[in-house]
């Protein structure tokens, strides 16, 4: 289909000093898990990416020397002429496609921890960030530059700019944002120095605009030079000739860099999920910046919507698009705007796994996209699925996201598929899940699979159809997948922590009673051992119902999990702005049906008494897996279960199941999957 020339603005090109990128789609830096020790996983993601059309695609933050080292988080490096070769391998991959690569180099300062190379810490100050995470706690302080750091500061920059654009790189970024190295110049309360690096804007800017200058005499003449620069926290402090500070740094520095790229003033706060924000939420943070520049103006919103792009571009606030998740989710994007096929973007969600790939040290992985990560390992390319036989039958039972998936990816290999699902809607927990406070753009799984789904002339759907073992085998399928999901279980741990134990009284609640509309009178008591989203969900769910809730959780804190994808303070933030009562480290002991027991979870601590009109148990899932039994107990050998009905997860971790079930569904049944797999191996210096 011809694009829709409403459109036809996104696809203009951009010059950024000396080269230009053929369309406004920009791949803004940002961290997939693999770091220096995974560079095949690494280019490949990049790669696909510029294969869908993005025409910028960047490297997450990259080292420039080992007195910034982020390790055990996966971070890239460009320490020495040895680490040229592993980007040089993303570079080409991504010129393969027509687009520029860009590196963001990164010295973190005092912002990281040189746990790895044991170096003292840098910064402007000596000044540690107020850091209440406890995985980020450091023990080492960091000392302040002296003239020699700074002069040494400014050569390593110049150094690893060299080195980038050895490996290829056509755009290269320094970094003066999110609490690292020049920024923590920046700030006034981080720089308390007295010599000419300090008190003055103009003094606080003197370092970033050294290393912009320097970087660009150094490789501007075939390099465009990027800053990114993080505006929220100088737009709290009021300025001299501007309005606040954070104005008067892009109206000192200007037209210096090649490109601005500006954003938030935290990790959290750039990757704030769906949950907490809208699409488009840094306009507030970067509108000011390009009346204030003649340069490309760069910065990202969570942006899917074609119409919105277009809107941030025609108002002035961007140049170019920028994205990371919503390339995650659909790194083909562009190509399907430049299509007509807008219609197909597989939206991201905003649930943030792809965040804690990157804090679990694995390559970036995606609730949307089971393809992600795996473009290299398994050779999974997100648009394109090895053509299977169309005279083959699959029954897929269920419909959730693991069944949806794998009917989606069958159908598109071009099996003969039939889809059925008990319920009169497909999706199911997203489908459930999606009418929970803030989770409304989770029904973008269903959605994407379903508009797909429909258009398969080789895919049929029956809903309110529960099936049972004896429908199935009579239905004569060559292929039968049990997509079946789970449910929740009101069993509460018992002296050994395992969830085993069954509350004899009655008012006791699982999440599913709760989504199916149970009667649930107050004051509630949610005991979350689950420790995602669910438990505080439910809680704004009540309260918007007007009953007092207080949760109890086993945990050091709530939602203990959402460390992991940044979520955890704005959970937090939610329960107190709504009152909901937060008992943390306890345990239930028992249930009256009025009154709810806890002790500490540490022997000895103390014991409370909450007062409880309804439990609302949020703990383990079980699989609903009798139908799969019954069809194994008679013997049928060619049934597969996936998703919750296998091994009760995250979303993501149906969608993955659902996929790889359609990849292999060719190959014999109890196949070894890991087989095939590519794994990255170090290579020893040492024969
Ligand atoms: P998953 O996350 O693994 O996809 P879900 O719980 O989201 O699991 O989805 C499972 C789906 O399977 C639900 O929509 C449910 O209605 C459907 N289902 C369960 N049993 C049957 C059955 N016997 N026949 C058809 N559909 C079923
Ligand atoms: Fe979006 Fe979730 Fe995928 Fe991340 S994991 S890109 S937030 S859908």
């Amino acid at each position: 289909m011809p694009r829709n020339p409403r459109y036809d603005i996104l696809f203009e090109p951009v010059r950024i000093g000396p080269v230009t990128t053929r369309n406004r789609f920009y791949c803004t830096p940002h961290a997939i898990g693999t770091g220096q020790q995974m560079p095949h996983v690494r280019a490949a993601v990049r790669e696909v990416r510029a294969e869908g059309g993005w025409g910028v695609v960047n490297t997450g933050y990259c080292s420039i020397h080992p007195s910034s080292d982020d390790a055990p988080l996966p971070y890239s490096r460009l320490w020495d002429d040895e680490d040229i070769r592993v980007h040089a391998l993303m570079v080409d991959a991504v010129h393969k496609h027509g687009s520029l690569a860009g590196v963001e180099l990164w010295h973190g300062g005092g912002g990281t921890g040189n746990r790895l190379s044991r170096r003292g810490l840098l910064s402007a100050s000596g000044i540690a960030d107020d850091i209440t995470y406890p995985g980020w706690i450091n023990l080492a302080q960091s000392r302040p530059m002296d003239k020699r750091d700074i002069a040494d500061f400014r050569r390593w920059h110049v150094a690893a700019a060299k080195r980038a654009r050895s490996a290829g790189f056509d755009i290269i970024y320094t970094y003066a944002g999110m609490n690292f190295g020049p920024y923590q110049f920046l700030l006034p309360w981080l720089n308390q120095r007295s010599d000419e690096y300090g008190g003055s804007l103009e003094n606080r800017l003197r370092l970033t605009r050294e290393i912009l200058e320097e970087m660009k005499t150094a490789v501007g003449d075939t390099c465009a030079i990027a800053l990114r620069f993080s505006t929220e926290d100088l737009l709290e402090v009021p300025g001299n000739t501007q309005e606040t500070e954070a104005h008067e740094v892009v109206a000192m520095l200007s037209d210096l860099p090649d490109l601005w790229d500006v954003k938030s003033s935290s990790w959290t706060r750039e990757t704030v999920s769906a949950r907490f924000s809208e699409q488009g939420a840094q306009e507030p943070i970067n509108s000011f910046v390009k009346g204030l520049t003649d340069r490309p103006v760069v910065g990202v919103g969570r942006f899917t919507s074609p119409d919105m792009m277009v809107s941030q571009v025609r108002r002035g606030i961007l140049d170019l698009i920028g994205a990371a998740r919503p390339s995650i989710a659909d790194p083909f994007l562009p190509n399907k705007i430049d299509d007509g096929r807008e219609d197909e973007i597989r939206e991201c969600i905003g649930c943030n796994i792809c965040v804690s790939g990157y804090h679990d040290g694995v390559p970036v992985r995606c609730t949307q996209n089971p393809t992600m990560g795996e473009e290299w390992r398994r050779q999974w390319h997100p648009e394109r699925m090895p053509p299977g036989d169309s005279n083959s039958s699959v029954l897929v039972v269920g419909a959730g996201p693991a069944g949806l998936e794998c009917a989606r990816a069958l159908g598109a290999r071009g099996f003969a598929v039939t889809l059925a699902e008990a319920r009169a809607n497909l999706g199911g927990r997203v489908t459930i899940e999606s009418a929970l406070p803030g989770l409304a753009t989770w029904a973008r799984v269903r959605d994407y699979r379903s508009h797909l789904l429909q258009s398969m002339a080789n895919v049929d759907i029956y809903l309110g159809n529960e099936l049972s073992a004896e429908d199935i085998a009579a239905f004569d399928s060559e292929h039968i997948v049990i997509a079946t999901g789970a449910h929740w279980s009101a069993a509460i741990p018992d002296d050994r922590g395992h969830a085993t134990r069954h509350l004899e009284t009655g008012n006791v609640f699982t999440p599913d009673d709760v989504l199916a509309g149970a009667d649930i009178s107050g004051p509630v008591v949610i005991y979350d051992f689950d420790h995602y989203y669910m438990g505080s969900c439910l809680a704004e769910l009540l309260r918007e119902r007007g009953l007092d809730v207080s949760i109890v959780t086993t945990a050091g804190a709530i939602s203990a999990w959402t460390f992991m994808n940044n979520e955890m303070a704005d959970i937090r933030h939610r329960m107190i702005e709504i009152g909901v009562q937060i008992v943390l480290e306890s345990k239930l002991t028992g249930f009256s049906g009025h009154i709810a027991s806890l002790e500490s979870i540490y022997a000895g601590g103390p014991s409370q008494a909450l007062e409880c009109g309804s439990l609302v148990v949020v703990g383990k899932r079980r699989p609903n897996d009798a139908l799969y039994q019954a069809l194994c107990a008679a013997g049928l050998q060619n049934v597969r279960c996936i998703g919750d009905c296998r091994v009760p997860g995250a979303i993501v971790h149906a969608v993955y199941a659902g996929h790889e079930c359609a990849r292999t569904i060719d190959e014999p049944m109890g196949a070894d999957l890991t087989e095939g797999i590519a794994w990255e191996r170090p290579r020893l210096t040492t024969s």
